[in-house]
Protein backbone atom coordinates (compact mmCIF):
# COMPACT_ATOMS: atom_id res chain seq x y z
CA UNK A 1 0.00 0.00 0.00
CA UNK A 2 1.11 3.49 -0.87
CA UNK A 3 2.27 6.16 1.51
CA UNK A 4 -0.53 8.51 1.15
CA UNK A 5 -3.79 6.82 -0.39
CA UNK A 6 -5.99 8.63 -2.39
CA UNK A 7 -8.52 8.07 -0.22
CA UNK A 8 -9.15 11.25 2.05
CA UNK A 9 -11.99 11.46 4.08
CA UNK A 10 -12.15 7.22 4.33
CA UNK A 11 -8.57 7.30 5.80
CA UNK A 12 -7.17 7.48 9.45
CA UNK A 13 -5.10 10.70 8.93
CA UNK A 14 -9.01 12.21 8.29
CA UNK A 15 -9.73 10.62 11.44
CA UNK A 16 -8.26 8.51 13.22
CA UNK A 17 -10.94 7.41 15.77
CA UNK A 18 -13.08 4.44 14.88
CA UNK A 19 -16.67 6.00 13.51
CA UNK A 20 -19.58 4.71 15.31
CA UNK A 21 -22.98 4.95 13.48
CA UNK A 22 -25.85 4.44 15.78
CA UNK A 23 -28.63 2.98 14.05
CA UNK A 24 -32.10 2.61 15.90
CA UNK A 25 -29.78 2.85 19.28
CA UNK A 26 -27.73 -0.12 18.18
CA UNK A 27 -23.72 1.38 17.75
CA UNK A 28 -22.26 -0.13 14.57
CA UNK A 29 -18.45 0.42 15.13
CA UNK A 30 -16.75 0.81 18.53
CA UNK A 31 -17.03 -1.75 21.16
CA UNK A 32 -19.87 -3.42 20.07
CA UNK A 33 -20.28 -6.34 17.65
CA UNK A 34 -22.98 -5.71 15.14
CA UNK A 35 -25.18 -8.62 14.37
CA UNK A 36 -27.91 -8.76 10.84
CA UNK A 37 -29.50 -12.09 10.18
CA UNK A 38 -32.39 -12.92 7.62
CA UNK A 39 -32.89 -14.33 4.38
CA UNK A 40 -31.17 -13.75 1.39
CA UNK A 41 -34.55 -12.86 -0.01
CA UNK A 42 -37.75 -12.24 0.91
CA UNK A 43 -40.01 -15.24 -0.49
CA UNK A 44 -43.07 -14.94 1.04
CA UNK A 45 -45.37 -13.56 3.84
CA UNK A 46 -45.29 -16.94 5.91
CA UNK A 47 -41.59 -17.18 5.24
CA UNK A 48 -40.17 -13.43 6.50
CA UNK A 49 -42.78 -13.71 9.86
CA UNK A 50 -41.05 -17.27 10.83
CA UNK A 51 -37.45 -15.91 10.25
CA UNK A 52 -38.32 -12.61 11.74
CA UNK A 53 -40.24 -13.93 14.96
CA UNK A 54 -36.82 -16.21 15.10
CA UNK A 55 -34.39 -13.42 14.82
CA UNK A 56 -36.28 -11.11 17.16
CA UNK A 57 -36.91 -13.68 19.79
CA UNK A 58 -32.91 -14.29 19.78
CA UNK A 59 -32.75 -10.54 20.25
CA UNK A 60 -30.75 -10.41 16.91
CA UNK A 61 -31.67 -6.27 16.27
CA UNK A 62 -31.46 -6.55 12.45
CA UNK A 63 -32.98 -8.17 9.62
CA UNK A 64 -31.64 -8.87 6.04
CA UNK A 65 -33.84 -9.55 3.28
CA UNK A 66 -33.50 -8.45 -0.18
CA UNK A 67 -36.61 -7.31 -2.15
CA UNK A 68 -34.70 -6.65 -5.46
CA UNK A 69 -31.81 -9.19 -6.13
CA UNK A 70 -29.29 -9.16 -8.57
CA UNK A 71 -29.16 -12.53 -9.69
CA UNK A 72 -26.61 -13.94 -12.30
CA UNK A 73 -29.48 -15.48 -14.09
CA UNK A 74 -32.23 -13.67 -15.29
CA UNK A 75 -34.15 -16.94 -15.47
CA UNK A 76 -33.94 -17.19 -11.94
CA UNK A 77 -36.01 -15.48 -8.86
CA UNK A 78 -35.68 -11.84 -9.30
CA UNK A 79 -37.14 -10.76 -5.85
CA UNK A 80 -40.84 -10.04 -4.56
CA UNK A 81 -39.99 -6.32 -5.34
CA UNK A 82 -42.31 -3.57 -3.95
CA UNK A 83 -44.41 -6.39 -2.02
CA UNK A 84 -40.97 -7.66 -0.49
CA UNK A 85 -40.46 -4.24 0.93
CA UNK A 86 -43.81 -3.87 2.11
CA UNK A 87 -43.67 -7.51 3.88
CA UNK A 88 -40.30 -6.10 5.49
CA UNK A 89 -41.91 -2.93 6.90
CA UNK A 90 -44.31 -5.43 8.16
CA UNK A 91 -42.01 -7.48 10.33
CA UNK A 92 -40.29 -4.81 11.58
CA UNK A 93 -42.92 -3.40 12.84
CA UNK A 94 -44.15 -6.51 14.67
CA UNK A 95 -41.01 -7.78 15.80
CA UNK A 96 -39.14 -4.53 16.42
CA UNK A 97 -36.06 -4.98 14.01
CA UNK A 98 -33.95 -2.45 11.88
CA UNK A 99 -33.91 -3.44 8.07
CA UNK A 100 -31.10 -3.73 5.81
CA UNK A 101 -32.03 -3.98 2.38
CA UNK A 102 -30.34 -3.80 -1.42
CA UNK A 103 -30.86 -0.84 -3.50
CA UNK A 104 -30.32 -2.51 -6.99
CA UNK A 105 -30.37 0.80 -8.90
CA UNK A 106 -30.49 4.93 -8.05
CA UNK A 107 -34.02 4.19 -10.18
CA UNK A 108 -34.79 2.01 -6.70
CA UNK A 109 -33.74 4.67 -4.82
CA UNK A 110 -37.15 6.44 -3.73
CA UNK A 111 -38.72 3.31 -3.86
CA UNK A 112 -36.71 1.40 -0.94
CA UNK A 113 -36.07 4.23 0.76
CA UNK A 114 -38.84 4.63 2.97
CA UNK A 115 -38.59 0.55 4.04
CA UNK A 116 -35.13 0.11 5.63
CA UNK A 117 -33.07 1.97 7.90
CA UNK A 118 -29.67 0.76 6.26
CA UNK A 119 -29.29 1.00 2.25
CA UNK A 120 -27.14 -2.26 0.78
CA UNK A 121 -25.22 -1.33 -2.29
CA UNK A 122 -24.59 -4.68 -3.51
CA UNK A 123 -20.96 -5.89 -4.76
CA UNK A 124 -22.29 -5.79 -8.36
CA UNK A 125 -22.70 -2.35 -8.02
CA UNK A 126 -19.28 -1.27 -5.70
CA UNK A 127 -17.89 0.40 -9.05
CA UNK A 128 -20.85 2.32 -10.07
CA UNK A 129 -19.58 5.51 -9.64
CA UNK A 130 -22.72 7.48 -10.83
CA UNK A 131 -24.70 5.85 -8.10
CA UNK A 132 -22.29 5.68 -5.28
CA UNK A 133 -22.59 9.99 -5.60
CA UNK A 134 -26.21 10.14 -5.76
CA UNK A 135 -25.72 7.63 -2.56
CA UNK A 136 -23.89 10.50 -1.00
CA UNK A 137 -26.86 12.75 -0.78
CA UNK A 138 -28.64 10.73 1.13
CA UNK A 139 -29.40 10.29 5.26
CA UNK A 140 -29.64 6.95 5.76
CA UNK A 141 -26.19 4.59 6.69
CA UNK A 142 -25.01 2.40 3.57
CA UNK A 143 -23.57 -0.69 3.70
CA UNK A 144 -20.98 -0.83 1.23
CA UNK A 145 -20.40 -4.51 -0.44
CA UNK A 146 -16.59 -4.86 -1.34
CA UNK A 147 -16.32 -5.46 -5.05
CA UNK A 148 -15.89 -9.01 -5.93
CA UNK A 149 -13.08 -8.15 -7.82
CA UNK A 150 -11.82 -4.65 -5.81
CA UNK A 151 -8.75 -3.96 -4.15
CA UNK A 152 -8.97 -2.56 -0.87
CA UNK A 153 -7.92 0.37 -2.32
CA UNK A 154 -10.32 0.44 -5.01
CA UNK A 155 -12.74 -0.02 -2.03
CA UNK A 156 -12.24 2.57 0.44
CA UNK A 157 -12.42 4.94 -2.56
CA UNK A 158 -15.69 3.56 -3.28
CA UNK A 159 -16.76 4.18 -0.03
CA UNK A 160 -14.54 8.26 -0.84
CA UNK A 161 -17.54 8.55 -3.44
CA UNK A 162 -20.07 8.36 -0.65
CA UNK A 163 -18.50 10.74 2.17
CA UNK A 164 -17.93 13.61 -0.03
CA UNK A 165 -20.97 13.54 -1.28
CA UNK A 166 -21.68 14.53 2.53
CA UNK A 167 -23.14 10.76 4.10
CA UNK A 168 -20.87 9.88 6.54
CA UNK A 169 -22.37 6.83 7.50
CA UNK A 170 -20.74 3.99 5.61
CA UNK A 171 -20.21 0.64 6.80
CA UNK A 172 -17.88 -1.69 4.98
CA UNK A 173 -18.67 -5.22 3.99
CA UNK A 174 -16.23 -7.61 3.24
CA UNK A 175 -18.23 -10.51 1.32
CA UNK A 176 -15.11 -12.31 -0.37
CA UNK A 177 -13.51 -12.02 -3.74
CA UNK A 178 -12.86 -13.77 -6.53
CA UNK A 179 -9.61 -15.80 -6.70
CA UNK A 180 -7.75 -18.61 -8.84
CA UNK A 181 -9.57 -21.08 -5.78
CA UNK A 182 -12.97 -22.00 -6.80
CA UNK A 183 -13.22 -24.28 -3.54
CA UNK A 184 -15.68 -21.58 -1.87
CA UNK A 185 -18.07 -19.25 -3.24
CA UNK A 186 -15.20 -16.59 -2.71
CA UNK A 187 -12.12 -15.98 -1.26
CA UNK A 188 -13.07 -14.71 2.24
CA UNK A 189 -10.23 -11.67 2.73
CA UNK A 190 -9.69 -12.17 6.66
CA UNK A 191 -5.90 -10.12 5.90
CA UNK A 192 -7.60 -7.43 3.89
CA UNK A 193 -10.38 -6.80 6.64
CA UNK A 194 -7.83 -6.53 9.40
CA UNK A 195 -6.00 -3.72 6.86
CA UNK A 196 -9.16 -1.94 5.87
CA UNK A 197 -9.68 -1.22 9.73
CA UNK A 198 -6.13 -0.34 10.11
CA UNK A 199 -6.45 2.53 7.15
CA UNK A 200 -10.27 3.51 7.66
CA UNK A 201 -11.70 4.54 10.61
CA UNK A 202 -15.20 3.17 9.07
CA UNK A 203 -16.48 0.29 10.81
CA UNK A 204 -15.99 -3.00 8.95
CA UNK A 205 -18.50 -5.99 8.95
CA UNK A 206 -18.25 -9.49 7.50
CA UNK A 207 -20.93 -11.48 5.37
CA UNK A 208 -19.48 -15.03 5.99
CA UNK A 209 -22.80 -16.07 3.46
CA UNK A 210 -21.43 -14.81 0.76
CA UNK A 211 -18.30 -15.43 1.24
CA UNK A 212 -18.03 -19.25 1.65
CA UNK A 213 -21.43 -20.35 -0.30
CA UNK A 214 -21.83 -23.09 2.51
CA UNK A 215 -23.51 -23.30 5.35
CA UNK A 216 -20.38 -25.87 7.10
CA UNK A 217 -18.41 -23.14 7.12
CA UNK A 218 -20.65 -19.89 8.36
CA UNK A 219 -19.48 -20.33 12.17
CA UNK A 220 -15.86 -20.64 11.14
CA UNK A 221 -15.28 -17.65 9.21
CA UNK A 222 -18.00 -15.83 11.64
CA UNK A 223 -15.42 -16.20 14.30
CA UNK A 224 -12.17 -15.55 12.33
CA UNK A 225 -13.92 -12.25 10.98
CA UNK A 226 -14.61 -11.36 14.64
CA UNK A 227 -11.50 -12.33 15.47
CA UNK A 228 -9.50 -9.85 12.86
CA UNK A 229 -11.42 -6.92 13.68
CA UNK A 230 -14.96 -6.99 12.15
CA UNK A 231 -17.46 -4.92 13.66
CA UNK A 232 -19.83 -7.02 13.56
CA UNK A 233 -21.85 -9.91 10.84
CA UNK A 234 -24.16 -10.53 8.47
CA UNK A 235 -25.54 -14.24 8.13
CA UNK A 236 -28.12 -15.61 5.89
CA UNK A 237 -30.84 -17.64 7.67
CA UNK A 238 -33.82 -19.66 6.44
CA UNK A 239 -36.71 -21.04 7.89
CA UNK A 240 -36.25 -23.83 5.13
CA UNK A 241 -33.03 -23.75 3.11
CA UNK A 242 -33.53 -26.55 1.35
CA UNK A 243 -36.47 -25.04 -0.85
CA UNK A 244 -34.78 -21.57 -0.67
CA UNK A 245 -35.49 -19.46 -3.89
CA UNK A 246 -31.73 -17.98 -3.66
CA UNK A 247 -28.71 -18.81 -1.68
CA UNK A 248 -30.10 -21.74 -0.02
CA UNK A 249 -26.84 -24.27 0.32
CA UNK A 250 -24.85 -21.06 2.24
CA UNK A 251 -28.02 -20.08 4.33
CA UNK A 252 -28.42 -21.93 7.94
CA UNK A 253 -31.41 -23.72 9.43
CA UNK A 254 -32.94 -21.30 12.26
CA UNK A 255 -31.76 -23.10 15.02
CA UNK A 256 -28.25 -22.93 14.17
CA UNK A 257 -28.00 -19.43 14.36
CA UNK A 258 -29.48 -20.31 18.08
CA UNK A 259 -26.57 -22.64 18.59
CA UNK A 260 -24.05 -20.07 17.06
CA UNK A 261 -23.99 -16.99 19.10
CA UNK A 262 -21.98 -18.69 21.92
CA UNK A 263 -19.41 -18.52 19.76
CA UNK A 264 -19.39 -15.27 18.67
CA UNK A 265 -20.20 -14.76 21.72
CA UNK A 266 -16.49 -15.89 23.30
CA UNK A 267 -14.88 -14.30 20.64
CA UNK A 268 -16.30 -10.87 21.76
CA UNK A 269 -15.34 -11.71 25.02
CA UNK A 270 -11.82 -12.19 23.79
CA UNK A 271 -11.57 -8.75 21.67
CA UNK A 272 -13.27 -6.96 24.29
CA UNK A 273 -16.38 -6.14 23.06
CA UNK A 274 -20.25 -6.46 23.83
CA UNK A 275 -23.15 -8.20 21.34
CA UNK A 276 -25.63 -6.35 20.02
CA UNK A 277 -27.96 -9.47 20.46
CA UNK A 278 -27.79 -9.31 23.98
CA UNK A 279 -29.01 -5.70 24.59
CA UNK A 280 -32.64 -4.66 25.76
CA UNK A 281 -34.04 -2.98 22.65
CA UNK A 282 -35.48 -0.05 22.25
CA UNK A 283 -39.28 0.35 20.64
CA UNK A 284 -39.33 1.82 17.17
CA UNK A 285 -42.03 1.81 14.77
CA UNK A 286 -41.71 3.10 11.03
C1 LIG B 1 -26.61 -10.64 -0.82
O1 LIG B 1 -26.27 -10.08 0.24
O2 LIG B 1 -27.53 -11.49 -0.89
C2 LIG B 1 -25.85 -10.32 -2.05
C3 LIG B 1 -26.40 -10.46 -3.25
O3 LIG B 1 -24.62 -9.87 -1.80
P1 LIG B 1 -23.40 -9.45 -2.75
O4 LIG B 1 -23.77 -8.14 -3.35
O5 LIG B 1 -22.26 -9.38 -1.79
O6 LIG B 1 -23.23 -10.55 -3.77
MN1 LIG C 1 -27.43 -13.94 -0.88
Amino acid sequence: MKDSPLYKLASRAHKSQDTVIDVRGHRIGGDEIFMIAGPCAVESEEQIHQIAERISNLGIPFLRGGAHKPRTSPYNFQGLQEKGLELLRDVSNKYNLGIITEVMDLSLLDQVYPHTDILQIGSRNMKNYHFLKELGKTDKPILLKRGMDATIEEWLLAAEYILLGGNEEVILCERGIRTFDTSNRNTLDLAGLALAKELSHLPIISDPSQATGDRKLIEAASMASLAAGADGLMIEVHNNPEVALSDGPQSLFLNQLDEMLPSFERIATAVNKTCSWNKEPEVIKV
